[in-house]
C-alpha cells in the first residue's frame, strides 16, 4: 500500500453532491480525493436514478403516444411495434455517455478520482478497499461525506430485482410483465408505474396514505394528477396498507388491509415494486472508528455549515437532512466546498423545486396551500388551466393547470404549483421567483412570449391579484 499526501479536501462517494464537490474544489485550487466505489461516477441519480428512469419516461411516453395518439394530428402509422432491449440499450447509452463525462470533468480539473470503498480509521484519514485489489490510505484535512441512500425494504418481502424489484429493477426489466403491484404512490412509484403501464403492464399503485405523490405535492394537484394516469389505466388504492406477501407460487400474492376498516383482499403479481421511500446509506464506512452517529432515521448529524461535531467532517446529499434530490445534492456540494474555501456558501431551502416526470408532468416550488394554511398566514390563490393556454391547445396536450399561492398582504409568491405539459422546465420560473422574493404582480405584469406554455404561468399570477385575461 502507497501512503498519499494529506489532500485539502477527501471526497467520500462520487455522487451527485460529492462529484459536484470534487469539480468546484479542483476549480478552488484545492487539492482533492474522490472516492467511488461503484466502477462508474454519477452515483444514484445518473447510474439507477433520474438519469435512467428518465430515458425510460421519454422513450415510453413517446411509444405511448404514438400508439394512441397519432390520427387526430392527421399522423397514419401502421405496425408500431415496442423493442424493449433496444429501449434499454438507449437508456444504457445516455447513462454511460454522462458517467464518462464526469470522469472527463475531473480530469479537467484536476480531481485524484479513486475507485474503492472507503472506511474512516481516523479523524483525517480513511482506508481505502481499491477495486483492483489492494488497499490504499488517503488522508485529508476535510474530509466530505456523499454517500448517497438506498431504497428502503419491505419487511417480509425480499429483493431479488427480477420479480420483487426496487427502482434498480424497474429499469431494467427484461420483459414487460402483465402485471405489477407497486407498493408506494410517491415519485418512484408513479415515475416507474408509469414507464411499465404505457409499454402494457396492468399497474396498481397500492399507497398507505390518502394522496399519491409523495410529501410536498399539493393535495389539489395531487387529485388532478391520480385522475389522469387513473385515465391512462393506472389503478390506485389508497389508504391501503401491505400486510406480507407470499412469493412462493407463479404469481406472487400479496395481502393488503384498508388503512381504515379493516377490508382485507389479495392481490396477484407477477412482479412487485417496493417504492416507500429511500433512507440513508453508511454502511461500512466505520463512522463507529470516530464517534459518528446517525439519528432515528439513519441520517448523519450536521450543523447548518454541513459539519459533523467533528468539524473537518462534513456531509451532504441523501445521507443527510432534507429532500432526496439530485440538485439539492449539488447545490450543497458547491456550499460545502465554498465553506471549507472562503468560510461562507448558501442554499436556500426554500426554493428547491420538485418534478415528478410523468405525463403530465408535476411540478413544485415553495409551499403547498396546506403548508401555508398551518403558517397561520392570509394568502390568496390564482389558477390558470392549460385548456385556456393557445399552445397547450395547440400542441393537442392541454390537460393540467397552473396554480400559485401569494401572500394576502405584501403579494410575495409562497408557492407554485403545475400539472401539465413541460411543467418540470416552467416551474424554473417559479423557482427563481421564489428566490428573488417576486410578487405575484410582478410576474403578471411581465411580457411572457406568445404562443408559449409559461403564459399559463403568467396568468395564473395575474389570477392571484386580479383576472386572468383568456380565462
Ligand atoms: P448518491 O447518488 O446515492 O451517491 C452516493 C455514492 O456514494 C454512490 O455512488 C455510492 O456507490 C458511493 N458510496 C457509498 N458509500 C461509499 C464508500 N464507503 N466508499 C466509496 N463510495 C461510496 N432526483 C432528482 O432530483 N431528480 C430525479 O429525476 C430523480 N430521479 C430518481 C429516480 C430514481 C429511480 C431514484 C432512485 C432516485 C432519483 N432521484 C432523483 C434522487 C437522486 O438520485 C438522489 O437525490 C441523488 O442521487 C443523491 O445524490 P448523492 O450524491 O447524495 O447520493
Ligand atoms: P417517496 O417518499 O416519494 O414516496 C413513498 C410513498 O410510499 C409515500 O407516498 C408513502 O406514503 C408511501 N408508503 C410508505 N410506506 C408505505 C407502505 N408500507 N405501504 C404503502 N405505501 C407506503 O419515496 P420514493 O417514491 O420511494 O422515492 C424515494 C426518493 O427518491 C424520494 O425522496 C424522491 O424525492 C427521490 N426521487 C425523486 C425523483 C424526482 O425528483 N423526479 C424521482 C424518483 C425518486
Amino acid at each position: 500500500a502507497t501512503e498519499a499526501e494529506e489532500k485539502d479536501l477527501v471526497i467520500i462517494g462520487g455522487g451527485v453532491a460529492g462529484y459536484v464537490a470534487a469539480i468546484k474544489a479542483g476549480q478552488e485550487g484545492m487539492k482533492v480525493t474522490c472516492i467511488e466505489k461503484r466502477g462508474t461516477l454519477g452515483g444514484t441519480c445518473l447510474n439507477v436514478g433520474c438519469i435512467p428512469s428518465k430515458a425510460l419516461l421519454n422513450n415510453s411516453h413517446l411509444y405511448h403516444q404514438i400508439l394512441h395518439d397519432t390520427k387526430g394530428r392527421g399522423i397514419e402509422v401502421g405496425d408500431v411495434k415496442l423493442n424493449l432491449e433496444q429501449m434499454m440499450k438507449a437508456k444504457d447509452t445516455a447513462v454511460s455517455g454522462l458517467t464518462k463525462g464526469i470522469e472527463f470533468l475531473f480530469k479537467k480539473n484536476g480531481v485524484e478520482y479513486i475507485k474503492g470503498t472507503a472506511a474512516f480509521t481516523g479523524e483525517h484519514e480513511v482506508k481505502v478497499n481499491l477495486s483492483e485489489g489492494g488497499e490504499q490510505t488517503v488522508r485529508g484535512k476535510n474530509i466530505l461525506i456523499a454517500t448517497g441512500s438506498e431504497a428502503t425494504p419491505f419487511p417480509g418481502l425480499e429483493v431479488d430485482e427480477k420479480r420483487i424489484i426496487t427502482s434498480t429493477g424497474a429499469i431494467a426489466l427484461d420483459k414487460v410483465p402483465e402485471t405489477m403491484v407497486v407498493i408506494g404512490g410517491g415519485i418512484i412509484g408513479l415515475e416507474m408505474g408509469s414507464v411499465w403501464s404505457r409499454l402494457g403492464t396492468k399497474v396498481t399503485v397500492v399507497e398507505f396514505l390518502g394522496q399519491i405523490g409523495g410529501p410536498g405535492m399539493d393535495a389539489e394537484i395531487s387529485k388532478a394528477a391520480q385522475k389522469t394516469l387513473k385515465k391512462q389505466g393506472i389503478e390506485f388504492k389508497l389508504n391501503t396498507k401491505v400486510l406480507g406477501g407470499d412469493t412462493s407460487g407463479e404469481k406472487i400474492k400479496l395481502d393488503v388491509e384498508a388503512a381504515k376498516g379493516g377490508k382485507k383482499e389479495t392481490l396477484d403479481a407477477e412482479v412487485v415494486l417496493v417504492a416507500i421511500g429511500r433512507r440513508p446509506y453508511t454502511a461500512g464506512l466505520g463512522l463507529e472508528n470516530i464517534g459518528l452517529e446517525t439519528d432515528d432515521k439513519g441520517r448523519l448529524v450536521i450543523d447548518s455549515e454541513y459539519r459533523t461535531k467533528i468539524p473537518h467532517i462534513r456531509v451532504i446529499g441523501d445521507c443527510t437532512f432534507g429532500p432526496m434530490l439530485a440538485h439539492k445534492a449539488e447545490e450543497e456540494g458547491v456550499a460545502a466546498v465554498e465553506y471549507i474555501k472562503k468560510g461562507y456558501g448558501h442554499v436556500n431551502y426554500g426554493a428547491i423545486p420538485s418534478v415528478m416526470y410523468t405525463h403530465p408532468e408535476v411540478a413544485w416550488v415553495g409551499q403547498n396551500e396546506q403548508e401555508v394554511k398551518d403558517s397561520g398566514v392570509k394568502y390568496k390563490v390564482g389558477t390558470f388551466p392549460f385548456s385556456a393556454n393557445s399552445r397547450a391547445k395547440t400542441n393537442l396536450d392541454s390537460e393540467g393547470l397552473v396554480k400559485m399561492i401569494a401572500d394576502a398582504e405584501t403579494d410575495r409568491i409562497l408557492g407554485v404549483h403545475i400539472i401539465g405539459p413541460n411543467a418540470g422546465e416552467l416551474i424554473a420560473e417559479g423557482t427563481l421567483a421564489i428566490e428573488y422574493g417576486a410578487s405575484s404582480e410582478d410576474i403578471g405584469r411581465t411580457s411572457h412570449a406568445h404562443p408559449t406554455l409559461s403564459e399559463a404561468f403568467k396568468e395564473a399570477a395575474m389570477a392571484t391579484y386580479g383576472k386572468a385575461i383568456h380565462y
